[in-house]
């Protein structure tokens, strides 16, 4: 038994996706930006997607702008609302500081740049308080960029209130939705949001394929110079293959959301119980305002990354943290945002399940995690001091 649990670095890509790809690629050869027919009938195709993916968001077709992925799409939208709101004077820009790296570092450059940025704290539970956004909304405020749902510890924020608060006060409203598209419902003209950012890969979809939302009448900069593609808002040739497969990877996952997610909370709650067992353990982020799939557990006194080792020797692909900050020795910026201490964080674990995934799975995740913690523990020195009462445990 191989159990992979890490769907929130990535996703294994849906047989339906990747047959719509193949046909794609075989059949739909042309470049939608030629004139003759062949070009021609890959523009169709291109326009029929765009269509398909704007219905399921709530959106317009033309306010669709296809990207290389996630990433890309954060940092166009920052920038865009950074450049046109400079232009009125206005550069202070909100966020929090759980944000996925995409973000946190573009505003990083931009603060470099002269401009403002207020990482708003989050509570211990791992979620934003709206009134905290409206108290630091001012004047001069060009964005307000929250995150849809945390890819650590999966906790929900309050996008419907805040992007309210935004619609009010007239501020642009941009939410990274990477995580949450797919796994909660979402209609983006009846919440209020001016621009999301989506990848395909973290619903099942090709990688290197992503959607940036942006309302009509929002400023949009081009952060890529060339051709006129996405109404000269991104140039390149468009990747129609991967923006085919995401099509299909996203409306099989919004059709299939009301079966499956209550599905994946249930093997959630059940991971969760489990490894709750666990002496000296934390869950962290809210046990419930959380996404359906995601469970982050911290335990004492053991290292994240041999425990990852081990799990996988075990069979289990896990995560400790991101994917992005691993490699780096840095405790989590978002565990550490919690109030976590920097040596608690460091023995963290996040398993992010999918609708593939089974009751068997979870019940042999239960039997094979506990002991894998307890072996790190017996040759850990850190446990040892804990153990003879030299040091206090935090959890
Ligand atoms: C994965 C992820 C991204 C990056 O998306 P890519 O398509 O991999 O560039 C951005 N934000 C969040 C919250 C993510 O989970």
């Amino acid at each position: 038994m191989y159990i992979y649990a890490d769907n929130a670095a990535t996703t294994k890509t849906s047989p339906a996706a990747a047959a719509a790809m193949v046909k794609c690629m075989e059949e739909t050869y042309g470049n939608p930006s030629s004139l003759h027919s062949v070009g021609q009938k890959a523009a169709e195709v291109l326009q029929k997607a765009r269509e398909e993916i704007a219905a399921l968001l709530g959106a317009d077709f033309n306010e669709i702008y296809f990207t290389s992925g996630g990433s890309e799409a954060d940092n166009q939208a920052i920038r865009s609302a950074a450049i046109f709101g400079a232009r009125k004077g206005k550069k202070h820009i909100i966020s929090t500081k759980i944000e996925h790296h995409a973000v946190l570092h573009t505003l990083n450059k931009l603060e470099k740049e002269g401009y403002e940025v207020t990482l708003l704290d989050v509570g211990t539970d791992g979620i934003v308080k709206a009134q905290d956004v409206a108290d630091a909304i001012r004047e001069d405020t060009a964005l307000v960029t929250i995150m849809y749902a945390n890819n650590e510890i999966g906790t929900l924020q309050p996008i419907d209130e805040i992007a309210k608060i935004c619609h009010e006060k007239k501020v642009l409203f941009h939410t990274d939705a990477v995580q949450a598209v797919g796994h909660v419902p979402i209609n983006v003209h009846e919440q209020h949001i001016d621009m999301l950012s989506l990848s395909a890969h973290k619903f099942h979809g090709p990688r290197g394929i992503g959607v940036l939302y942006a309302r009509k009448g929002a400023p949009l900069f081009n952060l890529i110079e060339g051709g006129a593609q996405e109404r000269g808002r991104r140039a390149g040739t468009e990747n129609l293959p991967a923006i085919v497969g995401m099509a299909v990877a996203l409306k099989e996952t919004i059709d299939g959301m009301e079966e499956s997610e209550p599905k994946v909370e249930k093997l959630r709650d059940r991971l969760i119980e489990g490894l709750s067992e666990i002496p000296h353990s934390k869950l962290n982020g809210d046990p419930k305002k959380r996404l359906p799939g995601n469970v982050n557990f911290c335990f004492e006194g053991i290292e994240g990354e041999s425990l990852l080792l081990l799990l996988d020797q075990k069979g289990i692909a896990a995560s400790s943290g991101s994917a992005c900050t691993s490699g780096s020795l840095d405790p989590s910026h978002v565990l550490l945002a919690l109030g976590i201490p920097h040596e608690v964080a460091h023995g963290s674990l996040r398993l992010s399940l999918s609708e593939n995934n089974t009751e068997e799975e979870v019940e042999y995740m239960i039997k094979a995690i506990p002991e894998v913690v307890n072996y790190l523990r017996d040759i850990s020195p850190v446990w040892e001091d804990l153990e003879k009462g030299e040091k206090q445990h935090v959890i």
